[in-house]
Parts: structure tokens; sequence; C-alpha cells
């Protein structure tokens, strides 16, 4: 095969992975996102293109698109489909962005992002799950995403700052070291609180001045590292 007719059988494959289950996508963003608030057009329209089957074990994709989050490897979890609707919808992107994530997990909500901003740079600090993800997103063609494998409570220093940061982990508090890599104007959405229940919380810096506001109560895996939870 010539490296061209390659290419053909690759984009191919790409077509038929997106549109293959796109009915049901477009009924979870009528059943499960619009009813709840999600206005946001581009979110939807991000939603509606990323496959989310492609992002859990072959043996669970029947749960893609069910109402629910679900158990991945490493005892980790990807997102309800309407909690990565909502943080999304939070940092108001609008395709010129640099943003950071904590926990690529599965790469789902990472594939969204890179679908609403200019360039992601995420962090996972299993490397098992940064390979497994990173093999997913390049299937899909999205070349804006940038990989690290580490401690995410710690940031990207050397890409910061960054118009938004996204932590898809529960804090025990909002790490410093993600304010400090904060860019100004710029957002930071992170589930912060107890281990068993966090709220969704939103920072944004305007002139140099933090403002917090909160929205729904949530329930993540852990944040483990330096700033985040110990053990
Ligand atoms: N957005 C992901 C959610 C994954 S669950 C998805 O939809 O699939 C949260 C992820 O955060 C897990 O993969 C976990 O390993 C990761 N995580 C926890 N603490 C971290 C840290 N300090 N740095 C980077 N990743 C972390």
């Amino acid at each position: 095969m010539s490296e061209n007719d390659a290419q053909l059988d690759n984009d191919a494959k790409l077509d038929r992975l997106i549109t293959a289950r796109a009915a049901e996508r477009r009924a979870m963003i009528e059943h499960q996102l619009i009813p709840r608030g999600i206005r946001d057009p581009r979110v939807r329209t991000a939603i509606q293109h990323v496959p989310r089957e492609h992002f859990f074990p072959a043996d669970r994709i029947d749960n893609a698109y069910v109402d629910a989050a679900h158990a991945i490897d490493c005892d980790q979890t990807i997102s309800q489909p309407y909690i990565v609707a909502l943080m999304s919808s939070l940092l108001e992107l609008h395709g010129g962005e640099r943003v950071l994530e904590i926990g690529t997990g599965s790469g789902y909500q990472t594939a969204i992002l890179a679908h609403l901003a200019r360039d992601v740079f995420t962090v996972e600090r299993h490397a098992v799950l940064a390979s497994a993800a990173a093999h997913r997103l390049k299937t899909l063609n999205l070349t804006n995403i940038h990989y690290h494998t580490g401690d995410g409570t710690l940031g990207w220093t050397e890409h910061a700052p960054y118009d938004a940061i996204l932590v898809t982990a529960g804090a025990p508090r909002v790490p410093d070291e993600l304010l400090d890599q904060l860019a100004d104007p710029g957002t930071l959405v992170i589930p912060v609180g107890d281990e068993s229940a966090q709220t969704l919380t939103r920072i944004t810096q305007h002139n140099a001045r933090f403002e917090t506001q909160t929205s729904i109560g949530c329930r993540f895996v852990k944040l483990r590292g330096h700033a985040g939870w110990q053990d």
C-alpha cells in the first residue's frame, strides 16, 4: 500500500468511527445535556464530533452513552457526559486558548478540549493511562495535544501561563502552583472538597484579582500528589 493509500484508508476508518454512533450522541445531547442547561453551541458540537465509545475499554463500550461515569483502568473513571459538558462550558473557550488539563484519564475530556481550544497540555500521573489516551487521541487525528506524565498538582511550568486550566480529579484545596500558572485574564475549573463530595469551583483572574464562583456538587476520584491528597 502506498503512503497515500494508507492515508486514505486511515481517513475512511476515522470517518466510520465518527459516524457510527452519531445518532446516539445526538440523543445524548438532546436528553442529557440540553435539559440540564448546556447552552454553549461549540461545546455541543465538540461532543457531537467525539466518539465517546473510543475511550472505553473494549468490553464496556456499550456503556458509552449512558448517563453516568464509568470505570476505566488503574481504578480511575471516565466522567459522566454532563459533567464533561459542564466543565467545558465553565471555561468559556472561544478557540484561541492554550489550556492545561490535569488528569488525562481516558482522554475523552482532552478530545473535547482539543476541539474547543488552540492547544491542550494534558498531565496524567499514571503512565499506562497517559500512553493509552495518547494513542486514542492520535487515532482521532487530534494533533494540538501535548502530553506529560507526572504530578499535575505542580502544573506544567514549561508551557505556562495558560488561558484556562481544568482539573478533572477531586482536590482538597486549590493548588497555588496552578493559580501561579494561570494567565491574566484566565479561568481555572476544579472540583474542591473532601474525598466523598466536592463542589465544582471556578476561579477567574482579572487584573491580578481572583474571583471564586461555585457550581454544582460532584464526586471525582482523588487528585493525588504534592498539592493534592497524600495517600
Ligand atoms: N478527564 C478524565 C477523568 C479521569 S479521572 C476522563 O474523562 O477520562 C481523573 C484522573 O486524574 C485519573 O486518570 C487520575 O490518575 C488523574 N490524576 C489524579 N491525580 C493526579 C495528579 N496529581 N496529576 C495528574 N493526574 C492525576
